[in-house]
């Protein structure tokens, strides 16, 4: 048997245990519902398929509803291997919120195999014009950058659609939600401000940037910064000794030799430890595709990377 066909059967029967398992388990939560229906009627269960986007929803529903990420924190979205828990999350979903543009490969067969054929799926991304370069779907022809929450504003848009999205399922809600989003808008109206006001402070001449993935390109551009190289288009792969040389030779030039590197992508620390080496250069952290318990929000997150490159840079 080839390796192949046996990863594939492999896969074929975790899917059939999957599906067993959520008959089991939809009829076990139906009785569930019937039971507890009075005291959960109003609370709507979101699934968002990365911490960033639970954060937003989160600052949208508060108590009215409640959000499970389906990536946990740290842990890198590229790569997700969706679980048996996963699939009972979905399946038990009144709304789904993912970001689109191929960032979340993993979620098509999810929801093919588990969700109700009438969940509303909700593609944050949708309408918002990509850049072209870092698409995270190595089979998809229209290439396109799919981090738009690196810029506040795009994020902004995220929070709108997402206000949308949950006064069309909850009517009754409308008005909270809409309030909350508005509360929330002029928070990320003030971290944008604050943002374009560090980067401000950095010398222009060090405004400029190496990181491991090609993820920053919507950061660079809101807030005036160049992205002069990056070690991977995509996390899942690793860079090669050819492209590793070229970025040695190129931050050589550089005033500030600085590589950003990204919490939840364990393999970038040695590559990057090792162009450190090699250039005299820091190591430092920016935050693009997850949260962690030390950086729990989206603002935290927008707030840590706003101090780590002016540390870095000025
Ligand atoms: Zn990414």
């Amino acid at each position: 048997m080839q390796v192949d066909d046996y990863r594939h059967r492999l896969r074929g029967d975790y899917m059939f245990c999957i599906k067993k398992r959520l008959t089991l388990f939809v009829l076990a939560f139906s009785i569930f519902l019937s039971t507890f229906s009075i005291a959960s009627a109003s609370e709507i269960r979101a699934v968002a398929t990365f911490p960033i986007l639970a954060d937003l929803v989160k600052q949208v529903g508060k108590e009215r509803v409640k959000v499970v990420s389906i990536v946990p924190l740290g842990a890198d979205p590229h790569t997700w291997e969706a679980t048996p828990a996963d699939a009972k999350n979905v399946a038990s979903a009144d709304i789904l919120f993912s970001n689109g543009l191929g960032f979340e490969l993993w979620l098509e067969r999810l929801i093919e195999n588990v969700a109700q054929a009438d969940l509303p799926i909700i593609v944050l991304s949708e309408g918002l014009k990509a850049r072209p370069g870092a698409s995270h779907d190595p089979h998809s022809h229209h290439e396109g950058d799919p981090h738009f929450w690196l810029n506040v504003q795009f994020a902004m848009e995220y929070v709108r659609n997402i206000e949308r999205a949950l006064s069309e399922i909850d009517p009754d809600g409308a008005g909270v939600y809409q309030k909350n989003a508005e509360e929330y808008l002029n928070q990320l109206q003030e971290l944008d401000n604050w943002l374009i006001s560090q980067i401000k402070s950095i010398p222009e001449e060090n405004r400029r940037i190496i990181t491991y993935h090609d993820g920053f390109g919507y950061l660079a551009e809101r807030y005036g910064l160049s992205v002069e190289g990056f070690l991977v288009t995509n996390p899942d792969r690793e860079p090669t000794a050819l492209e590793m040389a070229k970025l040695t030779d190129m931050m050589k030039k550089f005033s500030r030799k600085v590589i950003f590197v990204e919490p939840q992508i364990s393999s970038s620390h040695r590559y990057a430890n090792a162009l450190a080496k090699e250039v005299s250069g820091k190591i430092s952290v920016l935050y693009s595709d997850t949260l962690t318990e030390e950086v729990p929000s989206y603002i935290d997150m927008m707030r840590f990377n706003g101090n780590s490159l002016v540390e870095a840079l000025r």
